[in-house]
């Protein structure tokens, strides 16, 4: 008898909709005119926290330069340290608005919790639930009401059972659009030579069991920005429907960054990953094989 027996995930189960059972196509989730789960990978990228209005405008206008789709920027950040930087709240969710006016690109920001959703929502064309709080279940069930795509980082500890059960209690709300996001688990390397350890098994496997789109974040899953590169091209190989980078200003300096300063990219390096997205799909192929 399975350990698992209670894990009940119907809504997002691939076997269970008609119209994904034997495919392995995802739904497409729109965000304006962006499509995630559509024809190619989509690329969020930006600073790790909105620390300013100057540096979230650079960094914003950067990334749409180097081919970004969206720009994912903290207003509040989950940090371990109450006494790390916790981001700038609601002025943080006015500088994003004045970038995405700026620069055309809907933005991505985190919820952190219940208290914040109503104003968050005002501001984020897509919400982000983050790793701490996939297993905020009021959250989750409250993020199911909004109208919002919900971007579903995987806990880091969480089986794919469990992330798949916390995507459920968004599903079940009524919301649909959830883009599962993995972002490195808790394993062997952490902290001797990475963040976190980068499953990338589990994109084809959560590919194979929902019909949500699944994303990944080698910012996090790794916590180096050289090897976010290597990282986010692999992710495409496996399958990936898109990335989720962090980006730091060309000159700025990893030190000077109040959150993730190391794993920050250069608007130039990002430029490469996207631009190195269709050799790899060229490669591999644009539609990775799954046992769907
Ligand atoms: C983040 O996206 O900046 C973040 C805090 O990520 P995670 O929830 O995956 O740790
Ligand atoms: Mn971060």
């Amino acid at each position: 008898m399975s350990v698992h027996r209670d894990l009940d995930w119907r809504s997002v189960s691939r076997a269970r909709r008609d119209e994904y059972a034997g495919t392995h196509r995802p739904r497409v989730v729109r965000v304006g005119t962006v499509e995630v789960g559509g024809a190619r990978p989509v690329v969020i990228a930006g600073p790790c926290a909105v620390e300013s209005r100057a540096q979230t405008l650079e960094i914003a206008r950067a990334c749409a330069d180097a081919g970004a789709d969206l720009l994912r920027g903290g207003a509040w950040k989950p940090r371990t340290s109450p006494y790390a930087f916790q981001g700038l709240g609601v002025e943080g969710l006015e500088i994003l608005a004045e970038a995405r006016a700026t620069t055309g690109l809907p933005i991505v920001t985190e919820v952190l919790d219940v208290r914040m959703l109503a104003v968050v929502e005002q501001f984020a064309d897509v919400l982000q639930i983050g790793s701490r709080n996939m297993q905020n279940y009021p959250l989750l069930t409250e993020a199911g009401r909004t109208r919002k795509p919900v971007l579903l980082k995987r806990g880091m500890c969480a089986t794919l059972q469990e992330w798949l059960c916390a995507a459920e209690y968004v599903v079940r709300g009524g919301n649909e659009d959830v883009i599962l996001c993995e972002r490195g688990i808790r394993a062997l390397g952490n902290g001797e030579y990475d963040r976190n350890t980068l499953d990338l098994n589990v994109v084809p496997a959560a590919i194979e069991r929902t019909w949500l789109p699944v994303i990944v974040d080698p910012s996090h899953g790794t916590g180096v920005a050289s090897m976010v590169p290597r990282a986010a091209l692999a992710a495409v190989a496996y399958g990936a429907h898109g990335l989720l980078i962090e980006v730091l200003a060309e000159d700025g300096k990893p030190e000077d960054a109040r959150c993730d300063g190391d794993q920050g990219v250069r608007p130039s390096t990002l430029r490469k990953v996207v631009e190195g997205i269709p050799a790899v799909l060229g490669a591999v192929g644009a539609e990775s094989e799954v046992r769907a």
